[in-house]
């Protein structure tokens, strides 16, 4: 039974180590380079060839190598009634709430406009606001999405939060569906994307939805690049709906070196590392999974593919 690594552009290496440093026994390849197809039971995935699933006859489980498995769905040609399952680890959350925390820090602190007033020798304090008025939208209340969400209340920001289905969270108050959208966007300052890319999230950060957010609101978005419509959030920002957007995550990856949101001054942008995977962190979970998958019970961290998350 072999754990196959398909991730063409990351080093196998670290991940090699952390799940034998676990279980010296494992047998673990790395594709193209496979002894057997026959052999295979386990793929851990990011960005795998189109199509190439289906060469695994004895495939039983498909793992996201990350939180996100739009990458793995978005394979025509993915192998029938093989469970798909994904990472689900402390340490993303944190690293992504210390991420999102910053980016809302800088907003609510006026930060880029002191660096403005610097670099003309100005010396013009402004006033904070009190934290409790500023309003973070957090599109999302899953296991990143709440966890950025509960620490951010609990630093004194109001925050507000929008799933698919409602939820009851402390200190939240929650939005449900595309029909309370509009209330939530409404009293958002910063909104945080933190959506699935899904066939109803894909462009869901177009000029028509970014208009319904108060005058002079932040965008933060740390999910997919197709989540936003990219001529819609420029537009925004040059009519002034929008007073900046903090980027990392791009439609293209590595964004082009050409591409107008490199030079644009109310974008701040990041190379897609707002929480990395660790390999040793969630190694322990992909171990437990194929021990249960070589044990016949269910597997952990189970995706439906029919909600496409
Ligand atoms: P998750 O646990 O699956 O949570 C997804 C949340 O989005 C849930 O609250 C879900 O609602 C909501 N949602 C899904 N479809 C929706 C819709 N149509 N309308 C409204 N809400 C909807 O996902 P997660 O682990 O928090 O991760 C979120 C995403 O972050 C990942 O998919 C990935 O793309 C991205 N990510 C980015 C990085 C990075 O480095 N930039 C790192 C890790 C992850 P329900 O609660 O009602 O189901």
């Amino acid at each position: 039974m072999t754990i196959l690594i398909i991730a063409p552009d990351k080093d196998p290496e670290p991940w090699i180590s952390a799940l034998k440093s676990l279980d010296p026994e494992l047998d673990i390849q790395v594709y193209p380079n496979e002894a057997r197809k026959a052999d295979v039971t386990f793929a851990l995935c990011w960005n795998h060839p189109e199509g190439v699933l289906r060469d695994y006859p004895n495939l039983r489980c498909i793992c996201s190598m990350g939180a996100g498995v739009d990458h793995v769905l978005s394979d025509p040609q993915l192998p029938e009634g093989v469970p798909v399952i994904r990472l689900v680890d402390p340490q993303l959350a944190q690293s992504m709430f210390e991420y999102v925390c910053a980016a809302v820090m800088v907003y609510f602190r006026d930060f880029d406009a002191y660096r403005a007033q610097q670099e003309q020798a100005l010396w013009q304090p402004r006033a904070p606001r009190p934290i409790g008025e500023t309003t973070v939208g957090m599109m999302g209340l899953g296991q990143l999405g709440e966890y950025s969400a509960i620490r951010l209340s609990r630093l004194g920001f109001n925050v507000i939060g929008w799933s698919r289905t409602p939820k009851t969270i402390e200190g939240i108050t929650a939005y449900a569906g595309a029909e309370q959208l509009e209330a939530f966007l409404s009293q958002t300052d910063v909104l945080v994307c933190l959506l699935p890319l899904t066939n109803e999230t894909r462009d869901i950060l177009n000029l028509d939805n970014l208009r319904k957010l108060p005058a002079g609101a932040c965008l933060v978005n740390v999910a997919r690049g197709e989540h936003v419509v990219d001529e819609d959030l420029l537009a925004a920002l040059d009519e002034g709906t929008l007073w900046g957007a903090r980027l990392d995550v791009f439609r293209q990856e590595p964004l082009p070196e050409c591409h107008p949101f490199w030079r644009h001054e109310k974008i701040r942008l990041t190379p897609h590392c707002s929480s990395l995977t660790d390999p040793v962190s969630v190694a322990p979970q992909i171990v437990e999974n194929d021990r249960r998958l070589k044990d016949g019970r269910p597997l952990l961290n189970r995706v439906m593919p029919s909600r496409g998350y």
